[in-house]
């Protein structure tokens, strides 16, 4: 028999990141009284993406700008799959989040000669409403988050992964998380009357991806193996400028920000020439997913650099503008071998996030009380492709929302329930399978799958490429299931933790390939080479997928525009597109 700690906590935080730090302190600012834990794969204040976030946050508080056309932008942006509701409240309340930042946080953004805070152009935005410290926002607002819930004295859990969300034996409601302590290798039961998922998402199953190395979807997995629908999950949003920077190096991948398109930087092809207008006359201002799929067609045509990439350049532009507002940029590009300033630095499309995620409201709830969702494993407010900027925003305003909203509901409704034992030892034992098997070659199936995932349900899919996709799949579930690790020691064992990484990764690209299967139009993030015109607007819907008896079943819901309907806009002046 495995042994297995068991604590309990009033409300469990999965993830450290801007929606597991907001929700912590919220629900500490809420009731004192109550017992919270932040329960994490990484260290708390140094892992997850927030910390990485380089460009800014998008809010609306220029006196010329309005959560109106924040919320239009939002919803163009994302060709109006979003939930109006959820997309409403992300514009009004990042205002607050802004000013809680700063004000009660103690984040310093760049400000303006006349004392206003500075905000930048991103690309998709009809106004420059970018907030930011240099490029280096992230590890500002983590940063300053962290110190907040140290100095709260709210409970963590460093090393923690969660492995399962496991309900109430009735399966009525949550009951609480098992997790494994990654430095013993131990499993830990924590029973909790609310538990939030905020583990960040982050499509890492691609060949070129940025998100940190812990982010692996497991919120996703544990969420479709506890029966949660996930919408949209075809929605994955590829940047634009990874960085090519070798094979042997994860730099490969990590980004180099939107501000320099928008600040007027050059997509040049192998020949050095520009291409974009090619594509959009708005050039390298385009959205991520035109310039994204515009690149990927340049490199098909093999007008590639000397490695396979494409090059941007900011050589034209004032170098002291360009030191000055992206040093943290040049400092990078610097550390691979290219110079920003003055040359060409290689990048390729790179994968980079999830408009996909758990099912919620604008409360965060989801279908199963006691379960809240917040952040990048949420899906919503982002419909078919997320403005630059949108993304922090998305996380702080929803993890503060939890936060706010979790005291209330264990108010009236929390109780602490007994778990569903059988779903501990069957998350358990599947866990331990590994050890069971011959020790086998995980690297490379990661490579397999990153591979699969790029070539075959990537920037540009096809029913057939799609097809092969989930077959391919299939097989390395297959083989992931007959592979081994071959130390048995459990402590600290990287094997153990990058096979229960692909586990999640493999299961969340299944979804990803059955939405993209289902979507037989193609809009924003999504594009079908078989069906490449966008379909009518006003009969929208949204992919719904699930988990049942371990296959993947698909549904779709009609998107309530509940605010504006295609065609129509909250701008008085403007008429929507
Ligand atoms: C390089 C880069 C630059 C970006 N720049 C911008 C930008 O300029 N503007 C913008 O708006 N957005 C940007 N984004 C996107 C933005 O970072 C994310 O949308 C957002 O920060 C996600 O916040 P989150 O709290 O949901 O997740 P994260 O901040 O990613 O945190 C996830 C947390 O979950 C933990 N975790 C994962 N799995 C488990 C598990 N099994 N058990 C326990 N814990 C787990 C992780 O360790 C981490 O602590 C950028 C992303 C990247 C990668």
């Amino acid at each position: 028999m495995v042994e297995i700690a068991r604590s309990k906590t009033d409300i469990l935080i999965l993830g450290s990141g801007g929606a597991g730090l907001f929700a912590a302190l919220h629900a500490h600012k809420a009731d004192p009284s109550l017992s919270i834990t932040v329960a994490v794969k990484g260290l708390l204040g140094k892992c997850g993406c927030t910390r990485m976030v380089q460009g800014g946050y998008n809010v609306a508080i220029a006196k010329e700008d309005s959560v109106e056309r924040h919320f239009m932008d939002t919803i163009e942006g994302g060709k109006w799959l979003n939930n109006q509701e959820i997309a409403w409240k992300l514009v009004n309340i990042a205002v607050e989040r802004i000013h809680e930042l700063e004000n009660d946080l103690g984040c310093f953004f760049d400000r303006n000669p006349d004392g206003t805070i500075h905000q930048k152009a991103f690309a998709g935005q009809t106004f420059d409403r970018t907030v930011h410290k240099g490029s280096l926002t992230g590890i500002e607002i983590i940063s300053r988050l962290a110190e907040q819930v140290w100095k709260r004295g709210i409970d963590r859990l460093e090393e923690h992964r969660a492995v399962a969300l496991v309900p109430s034996r009735d399966g009525s409601r949550i009951a609480g998380v098992l997790m494994t302590d990654m430095r013993t290798g131990g499993f830990r039961f924590i029973q909790a009357k609310a538990v939030m998922i905020g583990t960040g998402g982050g499509p890492s199953m691609y060949k070129f991806h940025t998100p940190s190395g812990d982010k692996t979807c497991d919120g996703l997995a544990m969420a479709l193996r506890l029966g949660l629908p996930l919408i949209d999950m075809e929605m994955v949003q590829f940047h634009p400028t990874g960085l090519v920077a070798g094979d042997d190096t994860r730099i490969t991948g990590t980004i180099i920000e939107e501000g320099l398109r928008g600040a007027g930087g050059y997509l040049l092809d192998g020949s050095e020439q520009r291409f974009m207008h090619e594509f959009d006359e708005r050039g390298e201002r385009a959205t991520r997913d035109i310039v994204s799929r515009a690149m990927y067609e340049v490199m098909r045509q093999g007008r590639t650099g000397p490695n396979g990439g494409l090059f941007i350049t900011m050589g034209h532009l004032d170098s002291r503008m360009v030191v000055q507002q992206f040093k943290g940029m040049v400092d990078r590009c610097r550390d691979v071998g290219f110079d920003l300033v003055k040359g060409l630095v290689e990048v390729v499309p790179t994968a980079h996030y999830m408009m996909g995620g758990i099912r919620f409201d604008e409360n965060c709830f989801t279908e199963m009380p006691g379960v809240f969702v917040a952040g990048e494993d949420a899906g919503g407010a982002h419909g078919a492709n997320r403005l630059g900027g949108n993304g922090v925003a998305n996380s702080t305003v929803f993890g503060g929302v939890a936060g706010d909203v979790m005291p209330g509901w264990l108010r009236r409704e929390g109780a602490f329930a007994e778990p569903d034992e059988t779903v501990i030892d069957e998350a358990m034992a599947r866990c331990l399978r590994p050890f069971a098997n011959a020790g086998g070659n995980v690297s490379e199936l990661r490579l397999k799958l990153y591979n699969l995932m790029w070539d075959e349900v990537g920037i540009m899919r096809t029913a057939d490429s799609l097809r092969r996709g989930l077959a391919g799949l299939a097989e390395l579930e297959r083989e992931l299931q007959a592979t081994g690790v071959a130390d048995d020691g459990r402590a600290f064992n990287l094997t153990w933790h990058d096979w229960l990484n692909l586990e999640s990764q493999i299961l969340v690209s299944r979804a990803i390939a059955e939405a993209a299967v289902a979507r037989e139009d193609s809009r924003g993030a999504h594009f079908r080479e078989d069906f490449p015109e966008t379909r009518d607007l006003d009969t929208s819907a949204n992919t719904v997928v699930r988990l049942r008896d371990g296959a993947i079943s698909i549904g779709s819901i009609p998107v309530a525009f509940t605010r504006v309907r295609p065609g129509q806009s909250l701008l008085a002046d403007d008429a929507a597109e």
